[in-house]
Parts: structure tokens; C-alpha cells; sequence
């Protein structure tokens, strides 16, 4: 894809970022600019760029075999996490000046010594996030955040002022704003806007300084809600539930197999751009509070609260997915989960029976991070599709 399509409006700029992951932070990083990059949904970016770096989402590469990657990390792991450490180990960000990894799941935060001795950047740093939401967790989460602050001080040679701060809450609240506005153009049916193309705008959002990206959704939004004809046809509604997919391939095989993805809860979408962060006096309060309990991952533990029924605990843990079939009028829902992703993984018997509980017809897919296992699954995909037709 050539520069000036990179160069283009709306929908066609973000294809090219999406194809040219990462060009546009190259540009800026020439200009004298620092990039730190990060993996996982968990990264306060709004503090990271504060600090005058821009941050830049670690991506695995479905095409890519891993090869130098498993030199260094054991092969029973997640394969996405081996994929975004073995294209890190040839190089692909080694023109960004540092590296935040969070404390995700134990095949993120278990590696982060070694990303950080084989990767060498000039700065790293481990974002401790607990695994419970409660508020003695709030509190070390809330001092954890601080140490970011003071290590991102030291390396920028530069202090974060609280309005610095409450200046990037804004930017990346208005950010979540514009991304949820894109989804409600997927509510009505056909939808506007296909799943296939809202990944690649969301990833393409991930590449950008936080006011590029906001501008991109706005040219995005402009030109989806003026389509006169999209070529999307009324079809089974599909959700799709899972990690970090970011590889549209997926998507697409879905709608050629006859279905649109209308919603998804994933860390590549509502997962990760759905939550706000709350204003407040100290805006690293708000920080913590969005990072730590408004992100609902299967990583951070729902306590079950005393005299909760089973039924309850479900609706408390998977209520924001029951949501999202009601409002997006949802047919069925794939669940999609990376092989040995424990957090993803454990919580599916619960998370079938809670969808079960609502009627909604189910597809549990376990797979690869490789472009190569894709197509195999077509034939699952079309069955399940005839099963809800
Ligand atoms: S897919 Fe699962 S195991 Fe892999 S990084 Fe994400 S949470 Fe961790």
C-alpha cells in the first residue's frame, strides 16, 4: 500500500495504517519524537502520554511463523504472546524507546524479565495490575500507577502535572466516545458498518497519537453514515467474544460464510474502548479506577458477592455481554479463545452457561494465532450459521 493512500480520508486512510502498522509513529519518531510500546489493554496510556511519548500497541502477526520468538519463551503458551515477543525479537518496534508490559496474564507478566533482557530497550516498565478489583487493590494499584508516573518523570526527564494528566483523560475519553459512536452504526440491520472494517479502523486507532486517531474516527463516522450502499446484506446478527483478535481475516470469514458481525467483546473493541475513565480531583484516582475496574477481563477476578446465587455471580461477571446482545439484537455468539489462554480459557463453562440462560445459540472455537488455521473453520462457521437460520 503506497504512502499516499496512507495520505488518504476515512476509510481508506485507515486501511493503510492498518496495512502499514506503525508508519505513521516512524514519521513522527524522524521528528525527534519517543515512542513506547505496550502489549494488553492494561497500559494507562493516558499517563504515557502525558509524558510527551506517544504509545504504540505491540502486535503479533498471523503471518509471520514464530521462530526466533521460541529461543527465549516456552512453546505450551499463548500464541499471540509468543507472536507479538517474536516479531518484537526481529525487530518490528525496534525503532520505539521503551516498553510497558502489564501484569495481564501469566504468560504476559511471567515474560516481562524476558522481553526486557532479549528486547534491551532504553526504558521498560512493569505495570503491576492485581488481579482483584477490591479496595485494598485500588489502593496498590492507584501507589503502582504513581511509581509509572515517576519512572516515566525520570526517563522524559520531565514532570507530569496533573493537568497534563486530566489533559490526555479528555483526549482518550473523547477517543472511546467516537469509537462507541462508530458501534452504534452497527446497530441497525443491515448494519453500516461491517466487523471486518471496524477492526482494522480500532487497530489502525492504536498506531496514532491519541488526536490523530480521534480525527481519523471523524472522517470514519462522516463517510460510514453517509453510505448510500455498503453492499451489507440483513443476515444473522453474530457477536464475536475473545482476546486480543486482531487479525480481520477471522472476521471476514464470518461474513463470507453468511452473517454479519455486528458487536464483538474483545480487547481489539468494546473491551478496551467501551470504558471511560471517570474525572476526577486526582486524575490518577480515575486512571486506576478505569484500568482496574472498568476493564472486564476474565484476568481480573469478580468477587462473588455474600448470598449471590450462581445466576447472580453469572449476571454480575458476563452482564455487559447480555447487554450487548439485547441492544445489538445479537443471533448467536462466537466464542473465540487462543490456545493455553488460561484467564480466557478456565471461565468458558461458566460463560456458555450464562449465555445458554439468555437462549442465545453458541460456537466455541479454540485456535492458533496463524493466518494458516483460518480456513479450517469455515466449515464449523457455516454449520453453526445454518443452526441459527
Ligand atoms: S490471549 Fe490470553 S494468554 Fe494470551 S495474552 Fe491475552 S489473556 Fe494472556
Amino acid at each position: 500500500m503506497s504512502e499516499e493512500k496512507i495520505a488518504g480520508y476515512g476509510l481508506s486512510k485507515a486501511e493503510g495504517l492498518y496495512w502499514n502498522y506503525g508508519v505513521r509513529v516512524k514519521e513522527l519518531k524522524e521528528q525527534g519524537q519517543k515512542v513506547i510500546a505496550y502489549v494488553c489493554a492494561l497500559v494507562p496510556l493516558e499517563i504515557i502520554a502525558a509524558a510527551g511519548f506517544i504509545p504504540l500497541r505491540i502486535r503479533g502477526d498471523v503471518n509471520e511463523p514464530i521462530t526466533k520468538g521460541d529461543v527465549n519463551l516456552e512453546t505450551i503458551a499463548c500464541p499471540y504472546a509468543r507472536s507479538c515477543f517474536d516479531v518484537s525479537v526481529k525487530g518490528r518496534y525496534s525503532f520505539c524507546d521503551g516498553l510497558a508490559i502489564p501484569h495481564s496474564c501469566d504468560s504476559i507478566a511471567r515474560t516481562y524479565s524476558v522481553w526486557r533482557y532479549v528486547l534491551d530497550f532504553p526504558y521498560s516498565h512493569f505495570v503491576n495490575v492485581p488481579h482483584t478489583a477490591n479496595g485494598s487493590s485500588l489502593d496498590f494499584f492507584r501507589a503502582d500507577i504513581e511509581n509509572f508516573r515517576k519512572s516515566l518523570e525520570q526517563f522524559a526527564n520531565k514532570k507530569i502535572s496533573d493537568s497534563d494528566l486530566a489533559h490526555y483523560v479528555e483526549l482518550y475519553n473523547e477517543n472511546r466516545r467516537k469509537v462507541r459512536a462508530l458501534y452504534e452504526l452497527r446497530r441497525q440491520d443491515p448494519p453500516l458498518l461491517a466487523g471486518s472494517e471496524m477492526i482494522k479502523i480500532l487497530l489502525a486507532c492504536l498506531s496514532l497519537p491519541v488526536q490523530e486517531a480521534n480525527q481519523l474516527l471523524i472522517e470514519v463516522h462522516e463517510e460510514i453514515s453517509g453510505r448510500k450502499e455498503n453492499g451489507i446484506k440483513k443476515l444473522p446478527r453474530i457477536m464475536v467474544f475473545g482476546s486480543t483478535i486482531d487479525n480481520p481475516a477471522f472476521m471476514s470469514l464470518i461474513e463470507e460464510s453468511g452473517a454479519n458481525v455486528v458487536v464483538d467483546n474483545l480487547c481489539i473493541g468494546t473491551r478496551e474502548f467501551w470504558p471511560q475513565t471517570p474525572i476526577t480531583a486526582d486524575p490518577l484516582d480515575g486512571i486506576a479506577d478505569r484500568y482496574l475496574k472498568r476493564i472486564n477481563c476474565p484476568r481480573t477476578c469478580k468477587e462473588r458477592k455474600e448470598g449471590e446465587t450462581f445466576a447472580d455471580d453469572l449476571e454480575s461477571r458476563f452482564g455487559d455481554m447480555g447487554a450487548l446482545i439485547r441492544d445489538y439484537a445479537v443471533d448467536g455468539v462466537i466464542l473465540y479463545i487462543y490456545k493455553y489462554c488460561d484467564p480466557f480459557g478456565f471461565e468458558i463453562p461458566a460463560r456458555k452457561a450464562y449465555l445458554e440462560s439468555l437462549n442465545v445459540p453458541v460456537l466455541y472455537i479454540e485456535d492458533e494465532y496463524s493466518a494458516g488455521t483460518i480456513g479450517s473453520l469455515r466449515t464449523r462457521i457455516q454449520a453453526f450459521l445454518e443452526v441459527i437460520e
